[in-house]
């Protein structure tokens, strides 16, 4: 089958490998669409310790085409899409519902486990979850992202009527967008790039400021007379922590979904000052995809102006180089033939 691969730093291939078949309670998923994740142009750019050929790709969905032993409730044909881990169900971590930091949990498409840029990919029986008939394949691949805007949103005390900052308009800044909206507060979206501010709109962003323009937070005291009780930063560049850390009011909160992968500074005295409560978020909780998946049948959510991007996977490695440079690209899906 042809899959694409991590060959070593800043470079992808797309390479055949065998095909996998289902071990004791797995199945293998004939893939439809696999979205291009930010972690993996970081994984890309970094390495992350993968070895050459790992088959990356965490965000998809695909059809049951095979079925392991020991595997009910799912039959052949079922359309799933799929947590990209597999988590032991008997750790305290697991126990208690924080799954994505079971103590042995293997991971896919970074490394550990072949990842969904695959014609078909092996699943853990416990990592699925259902696609109704209207909810589209496209879709079914931004259910993961989207979870990790929903998880993001219930990380913190937003509410209805609310007016919070969401820095950053890429993918994971969009989800967090649609899931605030959902819960009914009003945003102010920080964006530079026309492209991605023009997503923000579509997407039902109350308002979009260029943040070399205009302070975000100046556009919220207009809006309500004081600074916002809660700011998403979704960017994850060194310096843009401090800035929501800025821009907050005294007792509010930051939480953090953009990645930084450097050290970054922040000034505690202003912290302090300010009694800031300040959240990182990593992934979702299981029932973060049965929440999106309910909310994408019953049309609460709309995340297809998200998807800038459809491609083979023979074009992965060249959009990887493309994603290189900022643009206007928000989601880029990966789709094979079904
Ligand atoms: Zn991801
Ligand atoms: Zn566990």
């Amino acid at each position: 089958m042809k899959v694409a691969v991590y060959k070593r730093p800043n470079e992808m291939a797309v390479i055949d490998a065998p095909q996998p078949h289902a071990q004791a309670g797995e199945v293998v998923l004939k893939v439809h669409a696999c979205g291009i994740c930010g972690s993996d142009l970081h994984a890309v750019q970094y390495g992350f310790g993968m070895p050459p050929d790992t088959i990356m790709g965490h965000e998809f969905c695909g059809e049951i085409h095979e079925i392991g032993a020991g595997v009910s409730g799912f039959k052949l044909g079922d359309r799933v899409s799929a947590l990209p881990f597999n988590s032991c169900g008997e750790c305290d971590r697991c126990k208690s519902g924080m799954e994505i930091h079971c103590q042995k949990l293997q991971g896919l498409g970074l490394g550990q486990l072949p990842g969904a840029y695959a014609e078909y990919v092996a699943c853990g029986v416990k990592s699925l979850f259902k696609l109704p008939d209207n909810v589209s394949s496209r879709d079914g691949a931004m259910v993961e992202p989207l979870s990790v805007g929903l998880h993001a949103v219930k990380r913190s005390a937003i509410g209805a009527g609310d007016v919070v900052v969401v820095m950053g308009a890429g993918p994971i800044g969009l989800a967090t967008l649609t899931w605030a909206k959902g819960k009914g507060a009003k945003v102010v979206v920080s964006e530079i790039a026309a492209g991605r501010a023009e997503l923000a709109r579509k997407l039902g962003a109350d308002f979009v400021v260029n943040p070399k323009e205009t302070d975000p937070a100046a556009q919220v005291r207009e809006m309500i007379g004081e600074s916002p009780a809660t700011v998403f930063e979704c960017i994850g560049v060194k310096g843009t922590l401090e800035n929501a850390i800025e821009m907050v009011r005294p007792r509010g909160q930051v939480v953090v979904v953009g990645v930084c992968m450097e050290p970054d500074q922040i000034t505690p005295l202003r912290c302090i000052f300010k009694e800031v409560s300040v959240n990182f978020v990593l992934g979702y909780d299981p029932p973060d995809f049965d929440e999106t998946i309910k909310a994408l049948a019953s049309g609460r959510i709309k995340p297809q102006p998200m998807v800038t991007d459809v491609i083979g996977v023979d074009q992965v490695p060249e959009m990887f180089e493309a994603l290189r440079k900022p643009g206007g690209r928000a989601k880029v899906i990966v789709e094979f033939p079904h």
